[in-house]
């Protein structure tokens, strides 16, 4: 309660002026819009796709209107949520609140696991373009593959066919999709996935999904780009893993006079990676998309491939299904954070 009352007061005093931020930073009052900072990547839709944006998971609804309209004034194009954030109307009131023209911005969401199926898939997306209060989705993703019902998760992606060529949909995409869920997928589907989007930090470098979707066409997007999941939920609570406190990363910050997570966030977009940081604290908010003035060399970018240690902060795509999420639910309830 007490963390929730000053990230409250941080956004409330930027959405106040700049002159209560910190002189380093260059918040916009509420008139002002900052110019698209990060460059953007072609999709195989043509749609042109951000590599930085702002991620949405665990931020509260009472935060999330400002966090979105916050990233927006100041350089975000890219907003990442999904129904099972339970957060998207108050993201939709983020990005009207921000002023951003709507053909500027690049809205991602997610359908989520018990709502595959033809019918209700597309209740689902109609449910959140309402939430959002948006006429499309930029990038719509199938949340997760779920393996035990794989009929349904096809049937989903058709109907969602369906929608994109009606236009509620402009690039239709899959997350955590291993290449075996995405060969099964496009055995009988027609439109192939625009994005992937998969667990991907220096301590789980899926450099073969990677390479895989590429030779597909489909770009691949990193959640827990930092290793959010697990600074927050480490497998073992005794031994928390924290990517942002890697030795080599810390290294290659002091080198580039950079913050340890603008060199993660840049070994991504050198990659060739969209990267979705999830902050609420509008400093971090600020820094994260601050990262395009410096470059790092192939061999170090190799150096950060090889802290690889094929450790999940997620579930395993592999046995993920609802069952699956009711026990996590049913685990996070009896060890909250
Ligand atoms: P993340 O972005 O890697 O990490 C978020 C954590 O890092 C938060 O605790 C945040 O804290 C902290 N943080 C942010 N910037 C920082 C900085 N500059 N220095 C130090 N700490 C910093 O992890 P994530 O939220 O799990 O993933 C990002 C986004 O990916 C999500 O928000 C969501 O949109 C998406 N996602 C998708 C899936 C999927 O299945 N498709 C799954 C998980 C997430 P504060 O907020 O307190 O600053």
């Amino acid at each position: 309660m007490i963390t929730n009352r000053r990230h409250l007061f941080s956004l409330a005093a930027v959405s106040a002026g700049a002159a209560m931020m910190p002189a380093h930073a260059s918040a916009q009052t509420a008139s002002s819009v900052v110019p698209e900072k990060s460059p953007r990547v072609k999709l195989n839709n043509g749609a042109q796709m951000p590599l930085l944006g702002i991620g949405t998971f665990n931020v509260p609804p009472f935060q999330a209107a400002d966090t979105v309209s916050f990233a927006l004034r100041n350089g975000y194009r890219l907003v990442d949520t999904a129904t099972n954030y339970g957060n998207e109307k108050e993201v939709g009131e983020g990005i009207v609140r921000s002023g951003v023209p709507r053909n500027e911005l690049f809205i991602t969401t997610k359908l989520w696991i018990e709502d595959f199926g033809e019918e209700a898939a597309l209740r689902g997306l109609d449910a959140s373009l309402k939430k959002l209060g948006l006429r499309y989705i930029d990038l719509y993703l199938l949340h997760w593959p779920v393996p035990t019902d794989f009929e349904k998760t096809i049937a989903a992606y058709k109907a969602l066919e369906a929608a994109q060529a009606d236009g509620r949909i402009r690039a239709l995409g899959i997350s955590n999709f291993h290449p075996e869920h995405r060969g099964a997928l496009m055995k009988e589907a027609k439109v192939a996935p625009a994005v992937n989007q998969i667990e991907f930090h220096p301590y789980l470098v899926q450099t073969d999904v990677q390479a895989e979707s590429a030779r597909h066409d489909i770009v691949t997007e990193a959640w827990s780009p930092i290793g959010g999941s697990f600074t927050n939920r480490p497998k073992d609570p005794a031994k928390p893993i924290r990517v942002l406190e890697d030795a080599a990363v810390i290294g290659l910050a002091r080198k580039y006079r950079k913050t340890p997570a603008q060199i993660v966030l840049r070994w991504h977009t050198q990659r060739g990676r969209v990267a979705i940081p999830k902050s609420v604290h509008y400093e971090r908010i600020l820094s994260n998309i601050d990262l395009f003035d410096f470059e790092m060399t192939g061999a170090e970018l190799s150096m950060i491939d090889g802290l690889n240690r094929g450790e999940r902060g997620g579930p395993d795509p592999k046995t993920f299904d609802v069952a699956a999420f009711r026990r996590i639910v049913e685990h996070r309830k009896q060890n909250p954070l």
